[in-house]
């Protein structure tokens, strides 16, 4: 006998229309209310059987029971299993740097003493880094991450040769993520290694971007980071501009998209813009998109051509979490750290796991220097995952959310082993309607 399968779930994206997301299989469906009401009829079979047929097909009638549906959906995600031995591995080269941005993310670290603040991975860091690397993943092929504080700090030039040479001899590529004042001057050595990106950020025109993104000694850095980007781009390295906003800056993106245009960035083979909303250290942790938003500012989004598609771009993410916008979905087990899982590696010899924490020990998973050691937050945050979270275990949502924001829920309830779901009810309320609504505007409904 066919019913509902327990991972149907109906999301409204308008007054008449419903998106239908299967979050094991990953089908989603547009569809009218006689949709929805066959998958809420007693007896489906009875309904029309062009529809029926359509949603067994995708897997939204089943004629299995919700319990054979879960042992058969952890069947498939354990066989599957695409999280734990995919790791990402990012060198923190040194917490210092030469801006200070408003909403920086790692702020807290600018508090702490000197000495800690400008110290950097010592060639014997480095050397250790490269072996835990291999230690933990000999497989992995994603690109060495460099960041900060400010990875690209002309003062630490001999560090940086050193890593990339070091990389370079193994055959890594690398992406770097700097704030671009001083890139310009390591552009001869870049040049000379598998530089798979680099990434700057820009945060609108001088007006918006110099009073959020300043200098050590105040000013603005719009001009140096226009002309490393131009640089980097001249020497064919790859540039991401990303474009951090906020309610007080959201409609300022248009003027900012029309300088891109004159750039001529908007059709560069080197250089590509996506905007992406600021958030972090909030409920829902980095998924969170819409924490210093306001509805109209998405209306505005979705209804301004000329920033539709770069937010589009800085959405990734998020499409790829849901399955919508994307050409293939991959089912989620953990929250943040299933594509893959990232592990960063300071200059003081600790490890972390979450963005959010870097830098302060209480959070750190273990020390990579001067010997490998993993505490008990490690194997906690490999243990966290929707296999072992009761809630998540029958949870319909699982396999898009993942358990939700850890460190998030650690700061609630003091422990990583519970979830948040945050993120699901966000999901069904903000991330299905309005990506389908871009979708909609950019006329690329499948
Ligand atoms: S965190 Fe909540 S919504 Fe997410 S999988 Fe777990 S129980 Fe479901
Ligand atoms: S646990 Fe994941 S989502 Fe939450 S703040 Fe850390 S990195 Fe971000």
């Amino acid at each position: 006998m066919l019913t509902r399968s327990r991972y149907a779930v109906v999301i409204p994206v308008s007054d008449e229309d419903y998106l239908f997301v299967n979050t094991f299989t990953g089908h989603i469906l547009q569809g009218k209310n006689h949709l929805k009401e066959i998958l809420d009829s007693e007896n489906p079979e009875a309904c029309d059987a062009e529809a029926v047929k359509i949603l067994q097909e995708s897997g939204f009638l089943t004629t299995m029971s919700p319990r054979e549906e879960i042992i058969h959906a952890y069947d498939c995600l354990t066989s599957f299993n695409p999280v734990q031995d995919n790791l990402f591995f990012v060198l923190i080269l040194t917490y210092a740097c030469n801006m200070r941005c408003d909403y920086c993310f790692e702020s807290y670290v600018f508090e702490r003493e000197k000495n800690w603040l400008e110290n950097t991975m010592s060639f014997d860091h480095v050397d250790k880094a490269f072996e835990i690397m291999e230690t933990m993943n000999p497989e992995a092929d994603t690109p060495i991450h460099l960041f900060g504080g400010e990875p690209l700090l002309y003062r630490n030039y001999d560090l940086v040769k050193y890593v990339l040479e070091k990389g370079s001899s193994q055959e890594k590529s690398f992406i770097i993520v700097t704030n671009g004042l001083e890139a310009k001057r390591f552009i001869p050595l870049l040049s000379q290694h598998d530089i798979t990106s680099v990434q700057v950020t820009l945060d609108g025109l001088p007006p918006v971007h110099d009073s959020r993104k300043k200098k050590l000694d105040g000013t603005g850095s719009f001009q140096e980071i226009v002309a490393s980007v131009d640089a980097l781009a001249d020497e064919k390295i790859r540039v991401y501009v990303r474009v951090v906003f906020d309610h007080s800056t959201v409609r300022d993106l248009p003027s900012f998209m029309d300088f891109a245009e004159e750039k001529g960035w908007k059709n560069s083979a080197y250089v590509s813009v996506f905007l992406t909303p600021q958030r972090h250290h909030t409920e829902g942790g980095c998924f969170n998109f819409v924490c210093n938003l306001h509805e109209e500012d998405l209306d505005f989004l979705v209804e301004e051509e000329s920033v539709r598609d770069a937010f589009w771009v800085g959405l990734e993410p998020i499409r790829k979490k849901l399955g919508l916008g994307v050409d293939t979905w991959i089912p989620c087990t953990t929250y943040c750290r299933q594509n893959p899982s990232q592990v960063w590696l300071d200059p003081h010899g600790d490890i972390y796991m979450c963005t959010d924490t870097l830098g302060d020990r209480e959070h750190a998973v273990g020390r990579y220097y001067p010997e490998l050691v993993l505490n008990r937050h490690y194997h906690q945050w490999k243990e966290r995952t929707i296999f072992t979270m009761n809630p998540c275990h029958s949870c319909k949502y699982a396999m898009i959310c993942g358990g939700g924001c850890a460190h998030y829920v650690y700061h609630e309830k003091g422990t990583l082993l519970r979830p948040d779901c945050t993120f699901s009810k966000q999901a069904r309320t903000i991330y299905y309607p309005l990506l389908w609504r871009i979708m909609e505007a950019k006329k690329v409904i499948p």
